[in-house]
């Protein structure tokens, strides 16, 4: 019992380090984990702001310009001044704006009229551009940004337009200011900036057209991504930061998203999370592969330390059975015999129950010795120990050697009557032996057995059942020896051996 708590406890203890380390170290990866996330996060965020702040503050001033150069031209002092004069007046603003193309005036059939680059205009039409035919069809564009194009009037740069419609007064449609950014100048924007293997910037319009994007693929330039859930998340969401697949190429990603101030674009900035997590993810690895070899080293431990107190306790419970086994006859030996008496007793007491106990002791041993040798009669001791082992039947009787020449029987739940039989059946057993003995009168070797039972009460003396039987013995030997003989209550009694609860038949 003792044992088994000491056992469970051991496994008890194995467990609670166990799953101390597994807490401690899974809890470390998790706030490791949560701290790259977030490292990520205000990365891809920060980034976002710087060049939300870059785009806006040119576009934006762009479309100053743009609304600067209408109002000029409502200003009718301008057209009087020398045309030198009055293109000064009209472009001065281009020049600071960044990313900036080209900015034109264009009149109601698409012709430039008006050309920051030069006071004589380049000579184009813009009637088939988008920008060109949505201010010609409506009033209530305000600021218009263009489907990508190729410029015609510098080498074909892809570019987008930022325009506004120029109306008479009367709101008849007069033509249409636009400045042309460079989407070069952008995609060098980006470029410059690192955002490791799969970062990407994407400058959409806020209907979904794939302006710019790094990184730069001009397939994907103008391709219309408003049919995307995720995208049509970006454009009508709040500027704010999640994780998604991106439906471009598929990649998962920490995205940025925000709206260009008082434009109708929308930036993001992503970054992979498969390259955010790569130290953290070989971090975790290699953590989790010492944990396990650590869980692995305190269970080995434990199954060291078991397997050392089986040992240890196979080996005591051998030393207790040798300390318990006579040498010679493989019987329990007397200390053996003590403690099965103490125990049957005890058990008597308790269930009220008939004890008895033999003595049998060899014949004119002594004499089998000077005849025969001591080697021969420790051969006849141990056949006798083994018929008198024999003769017993039930799992709790039990035959031990006593000393020398001597055994003991305890027979438990059995009377005087009962104990008489086992004693006359081994009596008769080691006669049938036919070991021959010359200096007994007998011929054989014999053995004389006394018996003797009670039924204890509680404090009854252990020891005068240990005298009657001894007593009874010396009645055998008394009697001629190779005969049974019991011990009476009365007798007992009446040779002064106190036995008032002697088996009485
Ligand atoms: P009795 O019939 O009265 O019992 O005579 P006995 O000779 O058997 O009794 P006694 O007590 O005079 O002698 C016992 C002998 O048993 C003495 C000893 O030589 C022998 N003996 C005791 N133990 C052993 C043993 O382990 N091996 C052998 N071979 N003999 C033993
Ligand atoms: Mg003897
Ligand atoms: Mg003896």
């Amino acid at each position: 019992m003792k044992r088994l708590f000491a056992k469970f406890y051991l496994h008890l203890s194995t467990g609670v380090i166990v799953l101390g380390i597994l807490a401690v170290s899974a809890h470390t990866l998790w706030s490791d984990r949560f701290d790259t996330w977030r490292q990520a996060e205000q990365s891809s965020q920060n980034l976002l702001t710087a060049l939300a702040r870059d785009l806006a503050g040119n576009l934006g001033l762009l479309d100053l310009t743009l609304q600067g150069v209408m109002q000029d031209l409502n200003d009718g002092r301008l057209h009087d001044l020398p045309p030198e004069l009055h293109h000064h007046m009209l472009f001065d603003r281009a020049s600071t704006v960044g990313y900036l193309g080209s900015l034109l005036i264009l009149d109601e059939a698409g012709d430039v009229v008006a050309d920051a680059d030069g006071i004589v205009p380049r000579s184009a039409n813009f009637s088939d551009r988008d920008y060109f035919l949505v201010h010609r069809q409506r009033q209530d564009v305000g600021l218009y940004v263009s489907h990508p194009f190729r410029s015609r009037l510098r080498h074909g740069e892809l570019s987008i337009a930022i325009s506004r419609r120029l109306s008479r007064p009367d709101g008849r449609f007069a033509g249409v200011v636009m400045g042309a950014v460079s989407l070069g100048k952008i995609h060098q924007l980006f470029q410059d900036l690192r955002l490791g293997w799969d970062g990407t910037i994407n400058l959409f319009r806020d209907d979904g057209i794939l302006l710019m994007r790094k990184p730069f693929d001009e397939s994907q330039i103008g391709q219309d991504f408003g049919a995307s859930p995720y995208v049509q998340k970006l454009l009508h969401g709040r500027s704010a930061t999640f994780e998604s697949v991106s439906p471009i190429d598929g990649i998962r990603r920490v995205i940025s998203f925000g709206q260009l101030d008082g434009l109708p674009l929308v930036l993001t900035v992503a970054l992979s999370v498969d390259e955010v997590f790569a130290a953290w993810t070989r971090k975790a690895l290699i953590m989790s592969l010492m944990t396990g070899l650590l869980c692995l080293a305190v269970v080995g431990l434990t199954a060291l330390f078991r397997s050392e107190l089986n040992r240890r306790k196979k080996a005591e419970t051998k030393l207790r059975r040798l300390a318990r086994t006579d040498d010679l006859t493989g019987l329990p030996n007397r200390r053996a015999f003590r403690e099965a008496f103490e125990r049957e007793w005890r058990h008597a007491v308790r269930t009220r129950s008939s004890l008895a106990l033999l003595y049998v002791d060899a014949d004119f041993f002594k004499d089998f010795n000077d005849r025969y040798g001591h080697s021969q009669g420790d051969e006849v001791l141990r056949a006798i120990a083994c018929t008198v082992d024999a003769t017993i039947r039930r799992p709790r009787d039990m035959a031990a050697r006593h000393g020398g020449e001597e055994f003991a029987v305890i027979l438990p739940e059995t009377d005087l009557a009962g104990a008489r039989v086992i004693g006359e059946n081994i009596r008769q057993a080691v006669e049938t032996l036919g070991l021959v003995h010359a200096n007994s009168p007998y011929r054989l070797v014999t053995v004389s057995i006394g018996v003797a039972a009670v039924r204890p009460l509680r404090g009854s003396p252990r020891e005068a059942l240990l005298e009657a039987a001894d007593q009874a013995l010396y009645g055998a030997k008394a009697a001629g020896r190779n005969s049974v003989r019991e011990t009476h209550a009365d007798t007992a009694r009446s040779e002064g051996i106190a036995l008032p609860y002697a088996d009485a038949r």
